[in-house]
């Protein structure tokens, strides 16, 4: 089952995919980290992860 999450961040469209929530929760702290200058943690992220 795919695990796919959004960004919250106004104006951002950056969305990942993957098979695993693991997978996904780093790649979204990448992105945090990277492109908003944020760190999230996992469990954040397992939050707001959608499985579809
Ligand atoms: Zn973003």
């Amino acid at each position: 089952m795919p695990s796919q999450f959004e960004c919250f961040q106004d104006g951002c469209s950056f969305m990942v995919r993957a098979d695993t929530d693991d997978e996904v929760v780093h790649l979204v702290q990448e992105h945090a980290q990277y492109a908003h200058d944020l760190s999230i943690d996992a469990e954040t992220v397992e939050a707001e992860i959608e499985r579809t």
